[in-house]
């Protein structure tokens, strides 16, 4: 008999309890409801403000500008409901630090370059730039497209940071350098500024590689701490003033073809935004990424022609045996990277996979159609060279 009367007790029980939530689920709906009926047009809803921490100085033109671009398109698209509020390098963490701040909660976000971090994480070199490897636009194609962001995502997951493309600089200069450079043996003894694996492929071919900041290489130039140094290129160099302190201006970029930049979020923070404000985050990084490289393609050559002009910058293309000597000093890294990291050899398959397939197809439409363009129209020429 007890039985029996048990189980009609619990049907009421549970719809009892099923009642109480439905109607405190729609009361809570009301409240919504009313909330956004007296929300007055353009009023901030639920503000979040995140912090972004940089390595580069604050207000630095170019690399600086991304992040701030980032904060402006995410506070417009969100209506205000994601405010992000940027810092230069040293403001709230160092320059180097930017990756740990990140990780640790210090700052939602980040704004750096992701070999900064090869010390702690071997295949973030990947993620900025790898000698002789990808343009920008084959590495935008890669990551986008070919299964580079994943990898990127899976190499960072540990650290509980999630990375986006933030920014590139297209092909960059080989650098400043304070003596001409006749030959490799010239590379002997030079101290240079000059990060991720190119650091390590220079010095493997006889010169010193320096690790510094933005902030600090126009003073290491001026006192002599180094002979040389690789930032960006004429518009970056020129706003930090390198052609003050070096005479000699070397191209091509062979270390940094497609130097890419990297928006690091903390998983958490990410995690806890609502699903459109993460497609904002998302969003404002990809467009963030594409205007850099539109800004500096529009402006490096406005800067070198200042350059070459208004001061006394010499530009020279590097030596042929400089090219071959650090050529096989990259592939001597690289080799070395892969066999003592499984995710670089991982990431490695993909990125090399993907660059031969793309310079398969680039040889026959961005290499022909600049040299059919050539043949046409008027030979270019540098008054110094
Ligand atoms: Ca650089």
């Amino acid at each position: 008999m007890k039985e029996r009367t048990l189980l009609p007790v619990a049907v009421v029980g549970v719809l009892v309890l099923w009642l109480t939530t439905v109607g405190l689920w729609a009361v809570d709906a009301q409240k919504i409801d009313q909330r956004s009926v007296d929300r007055l047009p353009g009023e901030p809803v639920e503000a979040i403000e995140w912090k972004l921490v940089t390595t580069w100085p604050k207000g630095l033109p170019g690399l600086g500008s991304a992040p701030e671009n980032f904060a402006r398109r995410v506070g417009e698209m969100s209506n205000g409901r994601l405010t992000v509020r940027v810092y230069g390098a040293g403001e709230v963490v160092p320059p180097f630090e930017v990756f740990d701040a990140v990780a640790q909660g210090v700052a939602e976000m980040g704004h750096g370059a992701a070999y900064y971090w090869k010390g702690k994480i071997p295949a973030s070199v990947f993620y900025t730039a790898v000698p002789f490897g990808m343009t920008a636009q084959e590495m935008n194609g890669w990551l986008h497209y070919g299964g580079g962001l994943e990898l990127w995502r899976e190499l960072y997951a540990p650290f509980g940071v999630r990375p986006f493309a933030g920014g590139s600089t297209g092909v960059q200069m080989a650098g400043w350098f304070n003596r001409e450079l006749k030959s490799a043996a010239d590379l002997d003894g030079l101290k240079m500024r000059i990060p991720g694996l190119a650091g390590e492929v220079f010095a493997a071919s006889g010169g010193t590689a320096v690790r510094l900041a933005g902030g600090e290489v126009y003073t290491s130039m001026q006192t002599g701490v180094i002979d040389a140094v690789e930032w960006v290129g004429p518009y970056n160099d020129r706003t930090l003033g390198l052609m003050e302190v070096a005479e000699y201006y070397y191209y091509p970029g062979w270390h940094e073809p497609g130097a890419m930049l990297e928006f690091t979020v903390n998983q958490d923070a990410f995690d806890q935004l609502p699903q459109d404000l993460q497609a904002i985050v998302e969003g404002a990084a990809r467009a963030t990424n594409q205007d850099m490289l539109d800004e500096f393609t529009a402006r490096n050559n406005q800067s070198l022609t200042t350059l070459l002009t208004e001061h006394s910058t010499k530009l020279r293309p590097l030596p042929d045996d400089v090219l071959d000597v650090l050529y096989i000093n990259a592939v001597s890294a690289l080799e070395r990277l892969k066999a003592d990291d499984p995710m670089a050899q991982k990431i490695a398959a993909s990125y090399e996979e993907f660059l031969e397939g793309v310079r398969r197809y680039h040889e026959i439409s961005e290499r022909a159609y600049l040299n059919a363009r050539d043949r046409v129209l008027p030979p270019i020429s540098f008054t110094d060279q």
